[in-house]
Parts: structure tokens; sequence; C-alpha cells
């Protein structure tokens, strides 16, 4: 990895129950109120480095979207801290402190106001944080549209008007024109067809290579990330349980769910054998509301043993460059300590 450009340090999400006052008074005589809180990222420690695109991956459900949402300073950690060149991301209060790290989500249609053209879409954000003045924000739209490969005069068209992939490209120009670092993108190609995704995919390779980016890309699917990524994190339950770079972990998976995971993709079947290696993973991801003791894997993992259900496994590196979490790894599944 080169030098960090983003380092996120023991960061920790939890969602508590919003009780209302009929509630409280409920849980305090005993009735049936939900009053645990939900632990979506648990103490999570990564460093994503200069010009690196970082996959991150897991099931839905795991924490990753509110990991990146917490990276990009768009949501405030429970505990932990997030820092940008050794820079904060975030005050005290929650408020993002930079525009050097930007987000381009899933559902390009929900994150574009319908109201304005993409010219003024595109322009706002530069122009509130004068990065151009409104004389010539026309000119700077239209740069960013030509760069992500949609024709400059589209700029006074609404979103209503693009196809789905014309508008994923319309919110990476408007992530781009505020001159980010570092951008955390958040399952961009999930809702798109599928031959849309390669040019997207391939959007953000060229992007990256010709602007120095870096990426923290965030999916469910394990094909698209080992197409993008330098490096994978694996995610269950809030935490990160394998980390490395993207080929060697799919060559060689430490972990019994990244095992599970990569043994899970459907793929064509054409011999016995195919047919034979496809297992998806047994059971569902358990509820972060009452996530597993130890090994928050244990209740689905093929080789769990006493000590899974009662310790907490660390990372542990059982090669160079490597890292996972897992007893089989240091020490052995037999006896709890
Ligand atoms: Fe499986 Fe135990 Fe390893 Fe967890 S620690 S992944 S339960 S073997």
């Amino acid at each position: 990895m080169s030098d960090p450009i983003m380092t996120l340090d023991g960061v920790v999400k939890r969602f508590d129950p919003r009780l209302s006052l009929g509630d409280r008074i409920a849980a305090a005589i005993g009735g049936d109120v939900e009053t645990r809180s939900v632990q979506a990222v648990r103490d999570v420690t990564l460093a994503i480095g200069k010009g690196e695109t970082l996959g991150l991956v897991g099931e839905s459900g795991c924490g990753k979207s509110t990991l990146g949402r917490i990276a990009a300073g768009i949501m405030k950690p429970t505990a932990g801290t997030v820092r940008l060149a050794g820079a904060p991301v975030m005050d005290a209060a929650g408020g993002k402190l930079t525009t050097r790290i930007q987000t381009v989500f899933q559902d390009p249609f929900a994150s574009l106001n319908p109201r304005i053209t993409i010219g003024e879409t595109l322009a706002e954000g530069p122009i509130a944080h004068g990065l151009v003045t409104p004389a010539k924000a026309r000119d700077y739209a239209a740069q960013w549209l030509d760069l992500v490969g949609l024709d400059p005069s589209y700029a006074s068209r609404y979103p209503h008007q693009f196809s789905g992939g014309q508008r994923q490209r319309v919110a990476i120009a408007r992530a781009l024109a505020m001159q980010p670092e570092v951008l955390v993108c958040d399952e961009p190609v999930a809702s798109l067809d599928v031959s849309i995704q390669a040019q997207i995919v391939n959007l953000l390779l060229k992007l990256k290579r010709e602007l120095g980016l870096t990426y923290l890309f965030i999916s469910h699917d394990l094909g698209v990330v080992r197409h993008i990524s330098e490096r994978v994190a694996i995610m269950y339950l809030g935490r990160i349980v394998e980390l490395g770079p993207t080929l060697s972990v799919y060559e060689t998976p430490q972990h019994p769910y990244t095992q599970a995971l990569l043994a899970s993709v459907p793929r064509l079947v054409t011999s016995d054998a195919d047919l034979a290696e496809f297992k998806p993973i047994a059971g569902e991801i358990p509820s972060p509301l009452a996530p597993p003791t130890g090994c928050a894997f244990h209740t689905r993992c093929p080789h769990a043993g006493p000590r899974c259900a009662v310790e907490q496994p660390g990372l542990v590196a059982p090669m160079p460059g490597r890292l996972a979490a897992c007893h089989l790894l240091a020490g052995g599944v037999g006896k709890a300590a």
C-alpha cells in the first residue's frame, strides 16, 4: 500500500432506538419494547493508500454503507476517528470539515435534484465553496460533463431526461466538480444493467488514472470489486474479518466467511464440477441488534469450535500483507481461553 491518505481508527457506530414517551413507560414496567442498539460498525481500523482503490465487501446489512458514510464525513461515528491526510474529516458536532472527500451513491436519480438542470446541479457546490465563480459556472459544468463522457450541451437538461447510466455519470461529474482526492463509491453500479455497469466501472478506472483519485469502493458484487480494487476488505456484522491484496484474497481466502462468500458467487454451470463448487452460505446474517458472542460468524461457520462462541478473534497476519480474524489462524478453535 502507498502512503495512507485516509485512516479510520477504532470506528464504532451504534444506532440507539428512538423511544416515544409511551415506549419508555412501557419499557420501565417490563413491556415488550425494543430498547437494544443496532451495532452497525464495530471497532474498524483501516488505512487507504493514496491513489489506491480499496474494495469493501459484505452481505446486505453488514455495515459497509454505514462505514462508507462515516468515511465520507456525512455520518458521525459513535466512537473513533476518520482522518484525511492526518486531519479530522469531522468536527466534534459532526460537521464535515472537508470537501476533499465526495460520495457517489447507488441510486443517482434519488441523489439528483429533479427541479434544477444538470448544469446547476454541477455548479452549486463548487460555487458555494469558492471553486468557481457564477460567471464561469457554465463552462465549469461543461468541463466535468465532458470528462465523464456526456455531451456538454446536456447541462441544460433535467435528471428525468437521462438514462440510468447517464444519471450515474452525472452523479460522478457532480462529485468530481468538488475536486476531491477521495471518492467513496457506495454500490455505484448496483442499480444498473450489466452492460452499463461495465461502462461505469471502466469510467471510474479512467478517472482514477487521469485525476490521481483514491477510491473506497463499496459493493456486494465480488466480480466488480475484483475488477476495480487493488486491495479488498471483507466485512461481517460490522467488523473487518479479512483484508489484503485483492487477487491474493480471492485466490487464497483465509477467513471461513471469505471462503464461503467466494464459493457462493453464482457462475455459469457447464459441468458437475462447477455445480459442486457453488455453495450458498448457510443461514442468514444475524441481526445487528443482537450479534452473536465471540466470533460473529460462529453461527454459520462450518469450522466453529467451543472457543469461537465465547472469544472474539483479533486480526492476525497469516501471510505477508494479509490480515484475517479467525481462531483457526491463531491457536485453533478447540478451547475457550
Ligand atoms: Fe469460524 Fe471460529 Fe474462525 Fe469464526 S473464529 S470464522 S467461527 S473458525
